[in-house]
């Protein structure tokens, strides 16, 4: 999608306005969001854009392959001690029992010591109570607001469930997901801002399309920067206190500060522990500079935290302790290693697959 002179300048004026009416209602504080996943299978998996639709994802990831609750309890306590918060725990669709879902939930909010989000599909009102004494709120992946598109790009994923959701879930703050560059067209921000007024939304993640091969949109280039900041200054300008989350991925971190300028309250989707410390997560930092904003904790380093000791406080199980343990030193590892290559060659870039 190419953009006229014209076009550009009225988005700058447009992301001018958004970044005063952040600013006149946040501190110029922004944070990382972690999102962790509990499952890469999704059992639904016809949504078109999504790599979990893909043949190559479905063998890879059996219906079994669950992550390890040891992998997602060291992602809480990273989150905690780096300064991170858990943008929301997430699965594929109907992969956990409802009993265990309700205890990993408990866990990760006991480790990281807050309620969390939950991005889990539709939860029926009596599973919703089961997780009421560890989460804040819940998150709807709509994914895109005009019927149409919706209804082609998500064939088995209708709205009306997830809006009955928020009708039922009293007590919970609400947020919605939305995918920007599925075709959607700026007429379209109509009824974002209906459903948000609607629902009361108290936030919303953004994320810019990411073409995956194998997809409808494996050519896609995936919406511009200006397109990108569009949707977000746009929704920051009719909504002065909403909560936006806007995504990035391992290709397109370099806009984070253009996105935050524009009025995003925070980033996520950064795959922050593979590129811990290295030039991408330092570029992201220098650029929340550039922007006047102040990173919550850090991307790059690590704060002096005595882990064994802090896994022995969580009050696990002796297996789950060790396996916690084991695995932390793993994760810790790795940040080290991109620690010290970036020390050695800061121009370095690693590659990094941020679907897997
Ligand atoms: S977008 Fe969500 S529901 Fe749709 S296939 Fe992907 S993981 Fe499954």
């Amino acid at each position: 999608m190419s953009f006229s002179m014209d076009s550009t300048s009225k988005t700058k004026e447009l992301v001018q306005k958004a970044e005063q009416v952040y600013r006149d209602n946040f501190t110029n504080e922004c944070w990382y969001g972690r999102c962790i996943f509990l499952s890469w299978y999704c059992d639904l998996g016809t949504c078109k854009f999504c790599f979990r639709s893909t043949q190559k994802h479905k063998i890879k990831f059996a219906p079994d392959a669950q992550r390890t609750l040891s992998s997602v309890l060291v992602e809480a306590l990273l989150c905690k001690k780096l300064g991170w918060r858990i943008e929301f725990l997430t699965g594929g669709y109907r992969i956990f029992p409802i009993e265990t879902l309700v205890e990993i939930t408990r866990l990760v909010s006991k480790v990281y010591g807050e309620k969390i989000w939950l991005n889990l599909g539709v939860i029926s009102l009596g599973d919703l109570k089961r997780f009421k004494p560890y989460v804040k709120g819940i998150v709807s992946s709509i994914e895109t607001i005009n019927p149409k598109l919706h209804q082609q790009v998500c064939p088995d994923k209708p709205i009306e469930p997830y809006e009955k959701m928020f009708e039922y879930a009293a007590g919970f703050k609400k947020s919605m997901t939305i995918v920007i560059g599925l075709g959607e067209k700026k007429s379209d921000f109509k009824l974002l801002a209906e459903f948000i007024t609607k629902h009361k939304l108290d936030r919303i993640t953004f994320y810019a399309l990411k073409p995956v091969k194998g997809t409808l949109f494996e050519k896609s280039d995936g919406p511009t920067t200006e397109d990108y900041q569009w949707w977000i200054a746009t929704t920051r300008i009719n909504f002065p206190k909403l909560e936006l989350i806007a995504g990035t991925t391992a290709r397109r971190y370099e806009e984070v500060g253009s996105l935050l300028k524009a009025g995003a309250n925070a980033f996520t989707k950064f795959p922050a522990t593979k590129l811990f410390g290295t030039r991408a997560a330092h570029k992201i930092e220098q650029d929340i500079v550039i922007v006047r904003r102040k990173l919550r904790g850090s991307i790059t380093s690590l704060p002096k935290v005595n882990w064994n000791k802090e896994i022995e406080n969580l009050g696990l199980g002796q297996q789950l302790k060790l396996d916690v343990k084991e695995k932390m030193e793993l994760y810790l590892a790795r940040m080290r290693k991109n620690i010290d290559e970036y020390e050695i060659n800061p121009t370095k870039n690693i590659k990094c697959n941020d679907d897997e």
